[in-house]
């Protein structure tokens, strides 16, 4: 899509300068930086939506760099490398690297590894918003859900709740794992219970998906 943002780490000017006019041309836009620190500092001020991460960087090289990021974030990186050394190639694939450009290369071949990975990134983050359970579907990027053809008048919560009952459908969920990753934090699992009261009044004809499962939690049945 045209205005993604590619961070560009690497420390030789004239690389960088050359994959910054390419994917400008594009229609990327480009921040870059010439070294770790300045790379995890530009990965939090810009959010990139893609990073391109030399390996050989002065001070924190990019096995670190790719470390730091993917402990809190699944941006797509794509390795650079001088070393085509299997070891190197595997470590940056462990790391959660998504692809692996080995240097010299050329600009072109670049962009489109970009591209490609880009693409391959938005169709994974599509799925994991659309959930399709027996009769309930959840569009989490509209922030609607359906019973059928019937659209279901939902809270936040109450939507927060059902997808992470639709994530992981015919698994049943513990309180606690449904207190997780709520913004506003319930305070107990009482409160949870009482959401899920609610939330299965909701639900119309698809209520009797939603399955209580004695002394675990809760269960979306497809
Ligand atoms: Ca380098």
């Amino acid at each position: 899509m045209p205005g993604e943002r590619i961070l560009v780490v690497e420390d030789e000017p004239r690389i960088a300068a050359v994959l910054e006019r390419y994917l400008r041309a594009d229609g990327y836009q480009v921040e870059r930086a010439g070294d770790g620190r300045r790379a995890l500092e530009l990965w939090r001020a810009a959010a990139p939506d893609l990073v391109l991460l030399d390996l050989m960087l002065p001070g924190m090289d990019g096995i670190a760099v790719a470390e730091r990021i993917r402990s809190t974030s699944d941006v797509p990186i794509i390795m650079l490398t001088a070393k085509v050394e299997e070891g190197d190639r595997l470590a940056g694939l462990a790391l959660g690297a998504d692809d692996y450009v080995s240097k010299p290369f050329s600009p072109r071949e670049v962009v489109a590894r970009v591209r490609a990975v880009l693409r391959r990134a938005a169709g994974n983050v599509r799925s994991a918003r659309q959930h399709l359970v027996g009769r309930l579907r959840l569009d989490l990027d509209a922030f609607e859900a359906y019973c059928g053809d019937v659209r279901l008048d939902l809270s936040p919560t109450q939507l927060r709740i059902l997808a992470a009952l639709a994530s992981r459908a015919g698994v049943a969920l513990r309180r606690s794992e449904l207190m997780e990753g709520q913004i506003d934090g319930f305070s107990d699992e009482r409160t949870v219970d009482a959401h899920v009261k609610n939330l299965r009044r909701r639900l119309g004809p698809c209520a009797s998906q939603l399955e209580t499962v004695r002394g675990v939690g809760y269960r979306l049945r497809p």
